[in-house]
């Protein structure tokens, strides 16, 4: 008779039990595990189960049944069973343990493939995420301690990725900024974005989508000059003085300020009449001529200020102008003012 085989029928079981002459329950009970429960439990290899069995099986045989030798049975089965069950609890927790890491990495695998295709610097990154996830979930057993590096591994790279996206954003902004403004008068557009916005201003208005645009060119008088006194600098320092005075002025009614070239700017407003131009760019012109402009050299500023004015021709677009046919209506009207003397605001009005 060998304990090997399970008890699979209560008849099997009653044989085992008759043959050793065994009807206590607690004996029963010595009986039942080493049959049936002992053989299902992975966490013993297979000579121990033997070496447990066999112990057991020694003990029937001496039949002896007294409450003594079960005491001593039951205590060196306890010992098994408590093994057992702390070993089983811990078979589960590595089965739960394989299970949460199967999902973490499926779950981690689908955000990265969502991610991928994103540029082959971000995909590299995933990459060697992956790898690293892969390598801490597969080295670990503590369900926490991978939850919890993972997460740190996500963070760094959701940090990463975001620092990216900042970068690129800037320098998007930063190549729009070189597209449409001045190198040297930052805040003014350039010559491309203005013809741009000028043409698209005086088709809505052709279409009746807005008012009138009105245009106003900006020249400084006698800026040879200024270059020629004090320097090339000082020159520069009195286009970004100009620029600065044409943006504050501008802002105020949606004005768009640009430089059309050298010492010539521009500020083309919509939505705004001949007239009401006109005063704009008086106020501009007089703005230039009281602005308390100081040269600076080597680091100090100069005690008396440089005077300096500007011409500023003004038109309005009329029916069926394109964007050129304006800028030359202010660019005439610029000049009429430079002939009437300077430092003056000229409107430009369609001969009769
Ligand atoms: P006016 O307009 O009153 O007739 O006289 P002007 O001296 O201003 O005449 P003009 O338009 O012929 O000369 C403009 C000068 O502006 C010529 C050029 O050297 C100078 N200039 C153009 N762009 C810049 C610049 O970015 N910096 C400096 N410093 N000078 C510039
Ligand atoms: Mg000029
Ligand atoms: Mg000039």
């Amino acid at each position: 008779m060998t304990l090997k085989r399970r008890c699979t029928t209560m008849a099997e079981l009653e044989e085992v039990l008759s043959h050793f002459g065994i009807k206590d329950p607690d004996w029963v009970a010595v009986v039942l595990f080493v049959r049936n429960l002992l053989p299902r439990l992975s966490i013993y290899s297979d000579e121990k189960k033997a070496e447990i069995q066999r112990e057991v099986l020694a003990g029937l045989a001496r039949g002896d049944f007294s409450q003594e030798h079960l005491d001593e049975m039951v205590a060196m089965l306890d010992m098994y069973v408590m093994q057992t069950i702390g070993a089983l609890e811990l078979e589960e927790a590595l089965a739960q343990e394989k299970r949460s890491a199967t999902e973490l990495v499926n779950e981690m695998n689908s955000i990265i493939n969502s991610m991928q295709g994103h540029g082959e610097r971000q995909n590299r990154r995933l990459d060697a995420f992956r790898e690293n996830t892969v390598g801490v979930i597969q080295s670990s057993k503590d369900r926490a301690h991978i939850v919890a590096r993972v997460r740190g591994l996500f963070q760094e790279l959701i940090v990463e990725f975001r620092e990216e996206a900042r970068e690129l954003a800037e320098r998007a902004r930063m190549l729009e900024h070189t597209a449409n403004f001045d190198p040297l008068l930052t805040e003014l557009h350039n010559r491309r974005a203005l013809d741009a916005h000028v043409q698209a201003a005086v088709l809505a208005h052709a279409r009746g989508q807005s008012g009138p645009v009105s245009l106003m060119l900006i020249d400084v008088d006698h800026f040879k000059r200024v270059n020629d006194t004090h320097g090339h600098q000082a020159g520069d320092d009195v286009l970004h003085a100009l620029a600065r005075i044409i943006t504050n002025h501008a802002v105020q009614y949606q004005g768009f300020a640009a430089r059309y070239g050298g010492e010539e700017l521009v500020v083309a407003v919509r939505n705004m009449d001949l007239d009401k131009a006109v005063v704009k760019a008086e106020a501009i012109r007089m703005n230039v001529a009281r602005y308390d402009f100081r040269i600076r050299s080597d680091g100090r500023l100069s005690e008396t200020p440089l005077q300096f004015t500007v011409s500023i021709g003004v038109a309005q677009s009329l029916p069926g102008w394109d964007a050129g046919r304006l800028i030359n209506a202010a660019d005439s009207a610029m000049y009429q003012a430079k002939a009437m003397g300077r430092n003056r605001v000229c409107a430009y009005r369609e001969p009769r």
